[in-house]
């Protein structure tokens, strides 16, 4: 089973980027540097809005 990636809106200033959802390191936001995921060991933890999930077929 692939893992989704999600489209996440950061809260502090409403970029919108990609993010693997078992991303392995802290992912940060490209325009303010604000933490959108966190890794967790297995399932990243999302601190950003989730737009949107994309999913291989
Ligand atoms: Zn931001």
């Amino acid at each position: 089973m692939a893992s989704p990636f999600y489209k996440v809106r950061c809260k502090d200033c409403g970029n919108q980027q990609i993010i693997f959802s078992k991303a392995s390191t802290k992912v940060l936001c490209h325009i303010c540097g604000s933490v959108l995921a966190e890794p967790t060991g297995g399932k990243a933890k999302i601190k950003g809005e989730i737009l949107e999930e994309y999913r291989h077929a």
